[in-house]
């Protein structure tokens, strides 16, 4: 089994790396995103609550979110057995201390987490160039600088949490989604 935390910044690349990374290691993608657009897309409660978070470029608030990932894995038991890629989650200090513990729940860890490390102006770039094809209400640029703020704020401080765990695998998310991915697979072969 091999549990993964996909981390980066909004633009970051996360989506684009877990993609392949489940291709090539048979993973289970859990992407906290979009399972909240999901939601919104089908109208439920919890899509009505979270779209007010989302177009603000906040974060729906840890109980809600750590309660739909505890679902997800719940819901999922069959599926997670090669291991989990997890996707925009955890975002704050509270977040991964649950996951911690409902993975220990259920006899597993994290392995590993990627961190796709890319400069502020490029983030904004292909923020905004996605925008123009994927339709998110929250790919613009006011909410984007907002994500941006909420990220440094919020979501950064995990970076030292998972060092101090000996986790946290840099990588230079600058150049090619290939080369990219190249330098992931090099830093989970050594695991
Ligand atoms: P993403 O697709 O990962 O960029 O997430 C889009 C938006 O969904 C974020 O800007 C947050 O508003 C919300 N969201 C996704 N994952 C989380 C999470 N783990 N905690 C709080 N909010 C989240």
């Amino acid at each position: 089994m091999l549990n993964i935390v996909i981390f980066g910044a909004p633009g970051s690349g996360k989506g684009t790396q877990s993609d392949k990374l489940i291709d090539h290691y048979k993973l289970f993608h859990i992407s906290t995103g979009d399972v909240l657009r999901d939601n919104i897309r089908r109208g439920t409660d919890l899509g009505k609550v979270a779209k007010g978070y989302i177009d603000q470029g906040q974060l729906v608030p840890d109980e809600l979110i750590i309660d739909i990932l505890a679902q997800v894995l719940d819901d999922n038991k069959e599926n997670i057995q090669e291991g989990v890629i997890f996707d925009g989650f955890p975002r704050t200090i509270p977040q991964a201390e649950a996951l911690e513990q409902l993975l220990a729940d259920r006899g597993t860890k994290i392995d590993a987490v990627v961190g796709l490390e890319v400069p502020e102006d490029e983030l904004i770039k292909r923020i905004l160039l996605r925008g123009q094809m994927s339709g998110r209400s929250d790919d613009n640029e006011d909410t984007a600088r907002k994500r941006l703020e909420t990220y440094h704020n919020q979501t950064s401080p995990l970076k030292a949490y998972y060092e101090e765990q000996g986790k946290y695998r840099a990588i230079n998310g600058l150049g090619s989604i290939d080369d990219i991915f190249d330098l992931i697979k090099e830093s989970l072969d050594s695991l």
